[in-house]
């Protein structure tokens, strides 16, 4: 399709409807490649969780710290699978992504990303960097369980993911503390 090249070649949010599925495959990219911002219940969460030096200041704004290539401070290799040690205080950037909801169609095409959830219109988009995104006809667990927990970390106060996560989910006994087993 014409539309989905375009947003494709330019990097730009894809509306839900021209996406078929979502499924993490442990690659680590989104934890390397981007920083991530928390909000200030998630930096006194953390900060008083594993200490200040688990999070930087820049700009007055407070992110997660990276290691010197980049990675997050709590991105861990565990047999080839880049998995996430914050599993229990995971910053809500982290949680949604690739996934982009609003409240408004601020990305355009509102056909496409329209998405009704309870009496109340959303407007879905995914950023297309994640590998773990496949195109085509929306699947039933993309519409009827992946989006609808995305919008309830979003806008509902959900914290737990079964859905919109990798199947991937390490036992906290094998990274904690975070800091001893990193592999870099
Ligand atoms: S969410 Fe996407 S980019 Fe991040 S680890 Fe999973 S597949 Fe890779
Ligand atoms: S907190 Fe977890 S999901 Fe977020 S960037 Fe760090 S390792 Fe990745």
């Amino acid at each position: 399709m014409q539309l989905l090249r375009s947003l494709l070649s330019y990097g730009k949010p894809v509306p839900w409807r021209l996406i078929h599925d979502w499924k993490c495959h442990a690659c680590g990219d989104c934890c390397t490649r981007y920083v991530v911002e928390l909000n200030p219940r998630e930096y006194a969460q953390i900060a008083h969780t594993y200490g200040f030096s688990s999070v930087t200041v820049s700009a007055g704004k407070i992110y997660l710290k990276r290691r010197p290539d980049g990675s997050c401070l709590f991105l861990h290799n565990l047999n080839g699978r880049n998995l996430c040690g914050l599993q229990h205080a995971k910053p809500e950037a982290c949680r949604l992504w690739p996934f982009n909801p609003q409240e408004s169609p601020i990305f355009g095409h509102p056909e496409l990303s329209h998405y009704r959830y309870g009496r109340k219109s959303f407007y879905v988009y995914v950023i297309p960097a994640c590998p773990g995104l496949s195109y085509g006809e929306p699947s039933r667990r993309l519409k009827e369980k992946v989006i609808p927990e995305i919008l309830d970390m979003k806008f509902r106060g959900r914290i737990s993911q079964k859905y919109s996560t990798s199947t991937v989910v390490p036992k906290p006994s094998t990274l904690y503390p975070p800091l001893t087993v990193v592999r870099v």
